[in-house]
């Protein structure tokens, strides 16, 4: 899967070369292409954003820069295009799965007050939030995008850890534990040493429900 970043700040996403999305890169089953949107500016200064119209605190950021940065990608045609935005559609496990069906997204950051609304009219296919608070910049939910869809790309995890986890099958997971089978006096539940994998399972399937119960019973209601 081919991932197009857009943002003033790339050194950001040098996280991204960690652990399991490290592993994805190197392995050429996801690419990130990071694209400065600074690189666009042309001006003395390389300024890349201006007063707002109409008066009001901060910055935004202008959107010729943003267009030429936009206009420099390649193979655009079928590619998605995501601003990460606060006043976006929150982002859910069910929109991570739809998103790592597609072939190619590109990832728009916006920073200081946003980006001036005409290149968004033009460019943009869809808002995505990560939570109902504004953060200083766009980086952020763009590596939390980045990171949940990156995990349904074929071979970036296995498909029974997919399968198992939270929000997979509208519940939350059910506890999880490894040696040492006591750890200050508490011991690993007896099913799991039993080596019975259907009695495993049918304790799982109900420490599944009964945490979902306690800890997020909105899920219930929606299954
Ligand atoms: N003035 C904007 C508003 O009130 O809607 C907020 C701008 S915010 C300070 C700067 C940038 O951070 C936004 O353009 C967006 O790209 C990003 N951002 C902030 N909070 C976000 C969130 N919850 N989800 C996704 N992106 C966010």
């Amino acid at each position: 899967m081919q991932f197009d970043v857009l943002t003033l700040f790339p050194e950001m996403f040098s996280s991204l070369n960690e652990s399991i999305i490290g592993r994805a890169k190197k392995n050429k089953q996801i690419n990130i292409n990071l694209v400065n949107i600074r690189d666009f500016a042309r001006n003395k200064h390389n300024k890349v954003d201006d007063t707002p119209y109409g008066g009001g605190a901060g910055m935004v950021m202008m959107p010729d820069v943003v267009y030429r940065a936009y206009e420099s990608l390649n193979n655009k045609d079928n590619a998605k295009v995501i601003y990460m935005s606060p006043q976006g559609k929150t982002l859910n496990q069910k929109k991570v799965v739809e998103l790592s069906k597609e072939n190619h997204l590109i990832i728009l950051c916006g920073h200081y007050e946003g980006i001036d609304q005409r290149v968004l009219d033009k460019i943009v296919d869809e808002e995505i939030s990560i939570g109902d608070y504004v953060l200083t910049g766009g980086e952020l939910p763009a590596m939390v995008l980045i990171d949940s869809v990156s995990r349904y790309v074929e071979g970036v995890l296995s498909d029974d850890s997919i399968k198992e986890e939270s929000f997979s099958n509208g519940l939350l997971e059910y506890p999880q534990y490894t040696r040492p089978e006591v750890f200050e006096g508490m011991k690993v539940p007896e099913i799991l040493l039993s080596g019975n994998h259907g009695e495993i399972d049918k304790w799982r399937k109900n420490q599944a429900l009964e945490i979902t119960k306690k800890k997020r019973p909105d899920l219930l209601l929606n299954k």
